[in-house]
């Protein structure tokens, strides 16, 4: 598409939104990698969003709804929608036990929010970077426990720009994956209403440093990343299965496979998408000939 073409389809979509942005992704990404977006979007109101998804089903382009941007591998966007929630309405009540809480909440701010209103049960997900929506559909986990096991419900606008309601026993949840990935249910998750247990505020303080200070130990937290690179097979931890291969450390330009935890990959400075991409396949590559184990990718490669 030439300069003046890409002009037009901007001044174009322009009138969807007050918050049409063509910024870099590099800025919103947690790895801090990416291009400038054809199609970015930052709505304020659930009425923004609608037009921008009935748009994009009208030209028959996909849309990626943004959170935390902390388990996306931006490429070549090419003509997808991106939406970033940031700027939608922010919401959290507690009907008694029931938290209803919109998903562009930062996880971390929620669980501290929940501190507050001496509720406690995701502790375990504290020091993610992530926002609850994000959270939810990748079904985030860890130290044993998964946020399934807390959602009641969720509110999706789908992809004809309707509101829809999906009750725990509508929504597949398995490792890292959710029917919300468009096999059963296709859209954007707005709200979630969430089951917490009452808990002290001194004991949920305690749990939070604990499992923040397990994962500062444990993972590289001083360079940008997207958190766990592979899926870990059954047996053995992806993690692990690198480790043996003599990865650790090894790198392309300024990504490297972290020298702490071999699951992640580390953004040094300057380091680009084909640099991730090309330690990936090496990972995959060395570990399918010395263990004959393939490994899937945890993170959402979007090329
Ligand atoms: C330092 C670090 C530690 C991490 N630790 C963990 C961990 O312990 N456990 C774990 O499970 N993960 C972990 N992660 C990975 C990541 O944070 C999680 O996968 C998280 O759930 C992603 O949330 P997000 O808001 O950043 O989603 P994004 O990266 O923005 O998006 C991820 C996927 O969710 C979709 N999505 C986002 N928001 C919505 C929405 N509102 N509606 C519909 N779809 C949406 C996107 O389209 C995309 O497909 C870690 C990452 C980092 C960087």
């Amino acid at each position: 598409m030439d300069k003046k073409e890409k002009m037009e389809k901007v001044f174009d979509i322009k009138t969807l939104t007050s918050n049409f942005s063509t910024s870099c992704l590099k800025e919103y990404s947690n790895i801090k990698i990416g291009e400038e977006a054809r199609y970015l979007f930052i709505p304020q109101t659930y009425n923004e969003l609608r037009k921008i998804i009935k748009k994009a089903r009208k030209e028959n382009y996909e849309i990626l709804p943004l959170g935390g941007c902390s388990n996306i591998l931006f490429g070549n966007i090419g003509n997808r929608f991106l939406i970033l929630d940031q700027k939608l309405p922010k919401s959290f009540h507690v009907n008694r036990d029931e938290v209803v809480v919109s998903a562009n909440y930062n996880l971390n701010e929620f669980i501290l929010t929940l501190q507050d209103h001496e509720l406690g049960g995701l502790e375990f997900l504290y020091g993610i970077p992530a926002h609850l929506g994000g959270a939810v559909f990748m079904n985030a986990g860890a130290f044993g426990h998964n946020i399934s096991e807390f959602v009641n419900w969720i509110e999706v606008m789908d992809r004809s720009g309707k509101l829809m309601i999906f009750d725990k026993e509508e929504l597949e949840f398995n490792y890292r994956k959710t029917s919300i990935d468009g096999s059963s249910i296709d859209g954007f998750i707005l709200t979630v209403g969430l089951d917490l247990k009452a808990k002290s505020r001194k004991k949920i303080n305690s749990d939070l440093q604990e499992y923040l200070s397990k994962r500062k130990e444990r993972h590289p937290y001083n360079f940008p990343s997207l958190g766990s690179i592979f899926k870990n097979p059954e047996g053995k931890p992806a993690g692990k299965l690198i480790e043996e291969c003599g990865l650790k450390g090894q790198s392309f330009g300024d990504a490297e496979v972290s020298k702490k935890h071999a699951n992640f990959i580390i953004n040094k400075g300057n380091a680009t998408f084909q640099n991730v991409m090309d330690l990936i396949k090496l990972c995959r590559e060395k570990v399918y000939e010395k263990h004959q184990i393939k490994l899937e990718t945890e993170i959402k490669v979007i090329n």
